[in-house]
């Protein structure tokens, strides 16, 4: 019997530990933090050893096999002596993609991989059975023990690419390239922008790649690498002949000469980097099949996801606006991009050592004011207190939701787009975004 021996007991943990126990694997599982209750019980439940608060080296270093969670970085010496040991580290979607014949479409990026999962997810669910997982909703593994979906969409980090050998997605979809996360990466961004593209480095030439062609990263990569895969570009300023382009408001999208064309008017959602968003997510409906009308209908009527520009209420024809998942200066650049009215923008937390020059056009065309909230405000104010008539601090967001109240007038906008973590203040970034709302709904 192989022993498998997975770090980290939460959802992709637990959901591989189903998995692995049922394909026959001796399986433990060790987490150096607490492990939940809900999970504790499954694994109770199911019979499965584990262990919690600690990892014990002895239970650990004779495994056959190692699943670990994508949080845990390389630099751990645990890890480090896994390594020496010779032993294999794989990450959830590596080990589960091995027991499912679905089609897998595997979408990454450093921004709009949840929008972009979500949105194609709801595009395929209207004619196809398809589950949705990834760093997003249920553990992979569990769904393919559980409900054994003929397609899947799978949001993938960077982290859970570090850890692939085969990995092999029938459509891989990445969104864009910017610096992020390079503490994981020995603050290299040539690091960082090698393992977006291990989504590729199994894929045969019968499989296809969706990116932005309009992201120069991505095709400086693809300049100097050969991929096998069927490469289908889409882009908001050039016309592509296969894959994806906007023609005059219109989403023009050609696969083997078949076309789709899609009005952007319809689009729910706002702004530049949506429009992306639906291309990616349109092309690979249009790769499975899915009918034209059910792509358009689904389009207009996809909501959007919690804390991504996410219209909360207009309040005296004031709209306010949460895109608390705003965590880098490359999101809040495409929030304010879409900002169509004069907008008081509330931003900071923890700075990952931003640039915040990029955003200059956008203060001085559509900004009013300027509310800082994080501990220490010190950079956003050197960074534009020349820039706006008022520019304030505070470290409460009720205070920065009421002083923005004051300030904007009818028909303005109120965004919160933090351009920064939110360890500072608050749990995550689904708090403060909960926290901004329930401020607003206060007023
Ligand atoms: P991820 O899962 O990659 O973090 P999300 O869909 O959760 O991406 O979006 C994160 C942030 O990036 C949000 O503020 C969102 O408005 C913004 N965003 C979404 N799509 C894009 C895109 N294609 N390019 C740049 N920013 C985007």
């Amino acid at each position: 019997m192989k022993r498998l021996v997975i770090l980290g007991g939460g959802v992709s943990g637990v959901g591989t530990a189903l998995l692995a126990k049922e394909k026959g694997y001796d399986v433990f599982v060790s987490d150096k933090g607490k492990i939940k209750e809900n999970y504790r019980d499954v694994l109770l439940n199911n019979e499965i050893e584990f262990e919690d608060e600690q990892h014990t080296e002895l239970n650990i270093l004779n495994a056959d096999l190692i699943m670990k969670s994508p949080g845990i970085p390389d630099k751990v010496a645990l890890i480090q002596k896994i390594r020496t040991a010779g032993i294999t580290i794989v990450s959830e979607i590596e080990f589960a993609s091995n027991y499912t014949d679905a089609t897998l479409v595997a979408i990454t990026g450093s921004n709009g991989k949840t929008t972009t999962a979500t949105l194609t997810h709801h595009l395929l669910k209207q004619e196809l059975n398809v589950g949705l997982a990834g760093n997003i909703g249920d553990s992979f593994a569990k769904q393919i023990l559980e409900e054994n979906h003929e397609n899947y969409v799978l949001e993938v980090s960077s982290f859970q690419l570090d850890d692939i050998s085969s990995f092999q997605p029938k459509i891989a979809v990445l969104t864009n390239i910017t610096p992020d996360h390079l503490d994981r990466y020995d603050y290299k961004f040539e690091n960082y922008i090698i393992s977006k593209f291990r989504i590729v480095e199994n894929q045969s030439n019968e499989d296809y790649f969706i990116y932005d062609a309009d992201d120069e990263v991505i095709s400086n990569w693809l300049q100097n690498n050969s991929i096998q895969s069927k490469k289908l570009p889409f882009s908001i300023t050039q016309v592509v002949e296969e894959g994806a382009y906007l023609d005059n408001n219109n989403i023009i999208i050609t696969i083997d000469n078949n076309k789709i064309i899609m009005p952007t008017a319809n689009l729910r959602l706002q702004g530049k980097h949506n429009v992306k968003n639906a291309m990616a997510a349109s092309t690979v409906a249009h790769l499975l099949k899915i009918r034209k009308q059910t792509i358009r209908e689904s389009l207009e009527n996809f909501q959007g996801v919690e804390h991504r520009l996410e219209h909360v209420l207009k309040i005296n024809k004031v709209q306010y606006i949460n895109d608390s998942k705003a965590t880098n200066v490359n999101a809040t650049y495409f929030a304010l991009e879409s900002m169509d009215a004069p907008t008081v923008w509330i931003v900071g937390g923890v700075d990952k050592g931003n640039d915040y020059t990029e955003l200059y056009p956008f203060i001085n065309e559509k900004v009013k004011a300027i509310i800082c909230l994080g501990v220490d405000n010190a950079k956003l104010l050197d960074a534009f207190g020349n820039m706006v008539d008022i520019i304030v601090e505070t470290q409460y967001i009720e205070e920065a939701v009421k002083i923005a109240y004051k300030v904007a007038e009818a028909g303005d906008n109120v965004l919160l787009s933090p351009a920064c973590a939110s360890c500072d203040l608050f749990e995550n970034y689904e708090d403060r975004g909960r926290q901004f709302k329930n401020a607003v709904r206060n007023l």
